[in-house]
């Protein structure tokens, strides 16, 4: 076992030292992706800076922030390894016409797989534990680390991946599973299918739900440990991009530690990128403070949450706080069966002349069709019977590249456009 892993110094570790790390591995890391990084050496030489310009944790909003575009659009230029020195690839959905891939090297996955043990250690798991898992494992990356982690606590991994209700309830019974890993609509559908199969989820050996993709509410915390007898009700918070990067506070439901060795945290206003302090929502950057083949540094994740800071928690850990209330700024959402990214619509959109590339979807499921909306916000300079034709161009082009028809488009002047962090609003 790596030596830096589940020590209780690193979980116990009090801010100051903390901050101490993150230096310490920062100015490493800024060296070695200066050295070893096409992209990230042009991007520093661009703005005149050197790696030896960082001497501080906040001499980091001196280095330009690196787009979910440019990390698409990057990824040879951006690695730090030759290929043979890959170990897996990743892969999701590209918002410019390319698949955001995401490499790892063998360290790359032992650092995952030791923030993934630390978050079930800290959970309460043990080696006695039966860990099923219900995501998908392929080219995501949430199952995968659950796996590594639990494989590395030496629990027993039952990686199942989605199957049949049935046969996943069938699982929980023989195998005695104690922790369940699904999606959060996922637990509420078993414990309907076991329902109807008459069956009580509450009677087999359950004691922890990881939630993954959605916050479950107070309520649904609640309905899960009544009907399937859980303690501990964890919502899970990552992305392909920064896997291995929090856990979910024991003391507080409505706040992740971010694990500060791995990954350093700030909050900016998702416009202009500026900083803003502790306690003020903003876009999450995220720099990787130990990855190999696709380091990030301030990487803009789209998701917007507010930072709470490295203040000593109830649970007993310093690493720092986010708000887990996240909204995806780019979240996606399926419509009509078409899986739609807000931001692809964006990069569609920023190509028009008089618009600003912003935009936000309307989807109103209380209609048969799930009539949608596309509020489009211009730039101001829309010249007098141009919006017609625009529209018809819009919903022609969204329609020929995206796959799905808008059934109406509005234009909102610059600066007008309401709940702007919201890029997808259903009504239900
Ligand atoms: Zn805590």
């Amino acid at each position: 076992m790596n030596e830096n892993c589940l020590k209780s110094d690193v979980k116990s570790m009090s801010q100051e030292d903390l901050k101490k790390l993150q230096l310490e591995l920062l100015k490493k890391q800024v060296n070695r992706v200066y050295e070893k990084s096409r992209f990230y050496r042009e991007k520093f030489d661009k703005v005149g800076l050197k790696p030896s310009d960082i001497k501080s944790l906040k001499d980091i909003t001196k280095i330009p922030p690196t787009s979910r575009e440019e990390l698409e659009q990057n990824f040879i230029n951006i690695l730090t390894v030759p290929h043979s020195e890959i170990a897996t690839i990743r892969l999701s959905s590209g918002t410019t016409g390319h698949p955001l891939r995401i490499a790892h090297t063998k360290k790359d996955i032992e650092m995952i797989a030791e923030a993934s043990a630390r978050r079930l250690i800290y959970h309460g798991a043990t080696k006695n534990d039966v860990v099923q898992i219900t995501s998908a494992y392929g080219l995501w990356q949430g199952a995968w680390s659950m796996h590594w982690g639990a494989e590395k606590i030496g629990a027993c991994v039952i990686p199942v991946g989605p199957a049949d209700s049935e046969r996943q309830i069938l699982l929980i019974k023989q195998f005695g599973t104690t922790i369940l890993y699904a999606a959060t609509n996922y637990h509420f559908r078993l414990v309907e299918v076991a329902k109807v199969l008459g069956d009580d989820l509450s009677k087999y050996n359950l004691t922890t739900a990881f939630c993954v993709a959605e916050k479950p509410t107070g309520a649904q915390i609640a309905f899960l440990k009544k009907e399937c007898g859980y303690q501990r009700v964890i919502s899970d918070y990552g992305a392909t991009e920064f896997p291995g990067f929090s856990v979910n506070c024991a003391e507080d439901e409505d706040v992740h530690h971010v694990w500060a060795d791995f990954y350093l945290v700030e909050v900016v206003d998702p416009e202009t990128h500026e900083p803003l302090d502790e306690g003020e929502k903003g876009e999450l950057v995220i720099t990787s403070l130990q990855r190999e083949a696709i380091p990030l540094i301030r990487y803009l994740s789209r998701d917007i949450t507010e930072y709470i800071g490295f203040e000593k928690c109830a649970c007993g850990l310093s690493h720092p706080k986010i708000s887990a209330e996240i909204d995806r700024e780019d979240s996606m959402t399926k419509i009509r069966g078409v899986t739609i990214f807000p931001s692809h619509i964006e990069f569609l959109l920023s190509n028009f002349p008089g618009l600003t590339g912003k935009c936000q979807i309307l989807v109103d499921k209380r209609t048969p069709r799930h009539e949608t909306t596309l509020r489009v916000e211009t730039n101001n300079t829309l010249p007098v019977g141009a919006e017609e034709p625009l529209k018809s161009n819009i919903i022609a082009e969204v329609k020929n590249r995206v796959g799905i028809t808008f059934n109406e488009v509005v234009f909102i002047a610059s600066g007008q456009l309401e709940n702007k962090y919201k890029k997808v609003v259903v009504t239900r």
